[in-house]
């Protein structure tokens, strides 16, 4: 078995599933006593936070770069990114260490492509919403049709993110919100939704949307398993 090399805390809320979920898929597919092999670093969200907020993708991207040297230094044969947001920076991680990057957004465009499905709503932090980093790949990389919430729209899953989630808040009121959000996406033709944001599904499961929902976290941390369980190293993404 390989060693998984995650970078959690944005937000450690959910980097717990995280953790969970690689432990448990590892249970599920070798039984008994088995646990996966991982090295977890974990940084301070305040931090990342107010860089994100100021703009400062750069030093965002050096205190990832070194995120991952240390996970290479302690033994990870790959890593993990415990956010979609942070995928801002990929290209941070993949040039500071010689180990593959194991992208978000292709194991779940993968999942979705799997299934037939093309046209997805995505919903997630408003960088992930509305830079290309993630909406480009899903579409230039695997031909999916993305649509997002209006601008108030995108404002209010935001919000929800950093004020409520990350902080290990799950409001009624803020699931209901989600809810017609989502259903507005499903009017405009989205034939499935991308819980593109590690959080959300502390608050949206398959029960709130009349499509399926793809959650990030899970498929994720399922797919590192696949890696450590493979015979061979992955090669890195191509840039
Ligand atoms: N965990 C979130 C995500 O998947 C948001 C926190 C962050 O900005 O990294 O995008």
């Amino acid at each position: 078995m390989k060693t998984i090399g995650m970078i959690g805390g944005m937000s450690w809320e959910s980097t717990v599933p995280y953790y969970r979920i690689v432990n448990e898929t590892v249970k599920e597919r070798l039984g008994g006593l088995h646990s996966a092999k991982l090295v977890l670093i974990s940084v301070d969200f305040h931090e990342i936070e107010r860089l994100q907020q100021a703009g400062a993708w750069d030093d965002a991207g050096r205190i990832m770069a070194e995120a991952a040297k240390s996970l290479r230094a302690a033994g990870a044969d790959f890593v993990v990114l415990c956010t979609n947001t942070m995928h801002k920076v990929a290209y941070a991680i993949e040039s500071a260490v010689d180990i593959p990057l194991l992208h978000i957004a292709d194991p779940t465009a993968e999942e979705i492509k799997r299934l037939g499905m093309k046209k997805v709503g995505l919903l997630g932090t408003r960088f992930t919403m509305e830079q290309d980093f993630y909406r480009g790949r899903l579409s230039d990389r695997h031909d999916l049709e993305v649509i997002v919430p209006n601008e108030v729209d995108r404002e209010t899953i935001h919000a929800v993110i950093y004020e409520e989630l990350c902080q290990g808040k799950v409001l009624a009121d803020s699931r209901r919100q989600y809810q017609r959000i989502i259903q507005r996406l499903v009017e405009d033709g989205a034939e499935a939704i991308i819980l593109g944001c590690t959080e959300i599904s502390m608050l949206i499961g398959p029960p709130d949307s009349p499509v399926p929902v793809f959650d990030t976290t899970s498929i994720h941390a399922r797919k590192a398993v696949e890696w450590a369980l493979s015979v061979t190293t992955p090669n890195a993404a191509p840039r």
